[in-house]
């Protein structure tokens, strides 16, 4: 520990026990380190699978790569498994690892400052004040959810959640239900719901690119396969890995190899609805992977019940008991669920976070969000984000790009932990220097060629989520953290 602090002050704070933030803890203690303490506003583990319960909530990355790969699962019961089957890993992991006596239960950073003079960060919660020499933000890309801003929306009188705040009290049988937004988890949940509820409208604003989904159960004999001889599941996730690795050609060197991906969605969407006006509605008018490209066997058929009705006419406002569209129909509902996604580019400005020379997070993101690999910001001494800025993936596994940030401030937190340093912050022309590049690649990509609107992009258009290469590629960049990049203060 590092003199300037008090002794029972942690050495480290992580924020978040989801796949980043205990991703982060284990490697810690692996790493011998037992002064940190992990704070998570919540009761229990698991981030995202702790809270998303919607009916048929389950991966869309294989599950033998959507996992650790210091922790290998023998046991996944389908190659994309559901929630209640991650959440238990991700407990699991917690408590093989010892990580739980370090969380802090019910504990919300609220903001934090940075001492220059001490080289120590004030933590803020809302159960009082914690000083400690480096913060790891692990607090979710996708975490907070969004709703749409329609008029009325705060009038309605009947039953309304969204997706990743499910009612499961709440009896949707015989109910009629509107369901707004058709993305990545309302095409999960609409097959679940659509043969209980008595009618269920689905609006949609933007037909999603859906390919089929390459799912199945995994037998008793792969699992005690994968049990006996560990080597072979490692060539499994090898294999997923360089499988879905090579889809980045297509979203970054050649835009153009994305027309076969779309000729297999197109013929998937032809195979699944006989219909052609509920297919015209169907099929997108924009490049497949410039918005993220779902993959579903059931959705397509779910929307060929007669119970179920696609509605693409925008919504003008929601009233009392239903949902007005702009041609001026009223559609009375029982219920609306909101699939409509999470704050991502917003996702920090609730937080106070102040660096050095009083300046404020916020306002050195008033030109965008932006950091160094993700991880670091000019300005912010000992401050760490996991699956910060740009760090985001539509063609992989975001545990794999967790597990190379991990590696990287596990070796800016060395000479802090050993007392070598006393801060340590990225030089901010290094930072520049990275966005305009980064920005240039993201801009030649089929994200800044395919013509749509998505939640990667900023108000201004710009492309704050996305990693533009190959997880390859990043792995490579972080592998070592050059003491070059960055201002090491003794
Ligand atoms: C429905 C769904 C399906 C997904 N499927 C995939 C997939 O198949 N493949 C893939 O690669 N990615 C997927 N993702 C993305 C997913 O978010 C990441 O893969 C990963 O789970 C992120 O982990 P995390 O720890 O960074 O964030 P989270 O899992 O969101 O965890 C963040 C944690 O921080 C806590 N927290 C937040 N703010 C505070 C605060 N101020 N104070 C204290 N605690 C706080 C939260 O309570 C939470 O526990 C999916 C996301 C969703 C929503």
């Amino acid at each position: 520990m590092n003199d300037q602090q008090r002794a029972g002050d942690p050495a480290v704070v992580i924020v978040g026990a989801g796949f980043a933030g205990l991703g982060m803890a284990i490697q810690l203690k692996r790493a011998g380190v037992e002064g940190f303490v992990v704070l998570e506003k919540a009761d229990e583990v698991g981030g995202t699978w702790r809270d998303n319960r919607y009916p048929g909530c389950a991966c869309d990355v294989q599950s033998h790569l959507y996992s650790y790969s210091f922790e290998p699962n023998p046991a996944w019961s389908r190659m994309f498994a559901e929630q209640q089957e991650i959440w238990d890993y991700l407990k699991h992991c917690a408590e093989k690892y010892r990580i739980t006596p370090h969380i802090r239960f019910g504990t919300e950073l609220v903001g934090a400052e940075y001492d220059d003079a001490t080289g120590t960060w004030r933590v803020r919660t809302n159960r009082g004040a914690i000083t400690t020499r480096a913060l790891v933000l692990a607090t979710g890309p996708l975490h907070q959810p969004a709703y749409p801003g329609i008029p009325g929306i705060d009038r309605f009188r009947g039953k309304a959640f969204h997706s990743a705040e499910w009612d499961h009290g709440y009896d949707l049988a015989g109910k009629r239900v509107a369901v707004i937004g058709t993305g990545a988890s309302a095409i999960q949940f609409v097959p679940r719901i659509a043969p209980r509820v008595d009618r269920l409208h689905l609006f949609q604003r933007t037909p999603p690119w859906i390919l089929p989904k390459p799912d199945r159960s995994i037998s008793p004999l792969e699992q005690r396969l994968f049990r006996a001889v560990p080597a072979l599941q490692r060539l499994y996730r090898s294999a997923i890995y360089w499988t879905l690795e090579a889809r980045i050609l297509g979203f970054t060197v050649h835009p153009r190899l994305m027309k076969l991906a779309e000729a297999v969605a197109r013929q998937h969407l032809r195979r699944q609805v006989p219909d052609p006006e509920l297919r015209r509605k169907l099929t997108p008018d924009y490049t497949i992977g410039c918005k993220r490209i779902l993959i579903s066997n059931d959705y397509y058929p779910a929307l060929t019940r007669p119970n179920v009705e696609l509605v693409t006419d925008g919504i003008a406002e929601i009233r009392e008991h239903a949902v007005v569209t702009r041609d001026g129909v009223e559609r009375p509902v029982d219920a609306i669920i909101y699939g409509t996604g999470f704050h991502v580019i917003d996702a920090f400005d609730h937080l106070d976070i102040v660096g050095r020379d009083g300046l404020k997070l916020r306002e050195a993101w008033s030109g965008g969000v932006e950091a160094y690999l993700g991880v670091t910001v000019a300005g912010f001494p000992n401050l760490f984000f996991l699956l910060g800025p740009n760090s985001g993936l539509g063609h992989s596994s975001m545990v794999f790009m967790i597990e190379a940030q991990v590696r990287y401030v596990l070796q800016a937190l060395r000479p802090l932990l050993r007392g070598d340093a006393r801060a340590v912050d990225v030089r901010a022309d290094v930072q520049a220097t990275f966005n305009q590049r980064l920005q240039a690649r993201l801009r030649e990509a089929v994200w800044g060629i395919g013509g749509c609107r998505s939640w990667y992009l900023d108000e201004n258009g710009v492309n704050r989520a996305l990693w533009p290469g190959s997880t390859a590629e990043y792995w490579l960049r972080t592998r070592r953290l050059k003491p070059a990049e960055y201002r090491i203060e003794a």
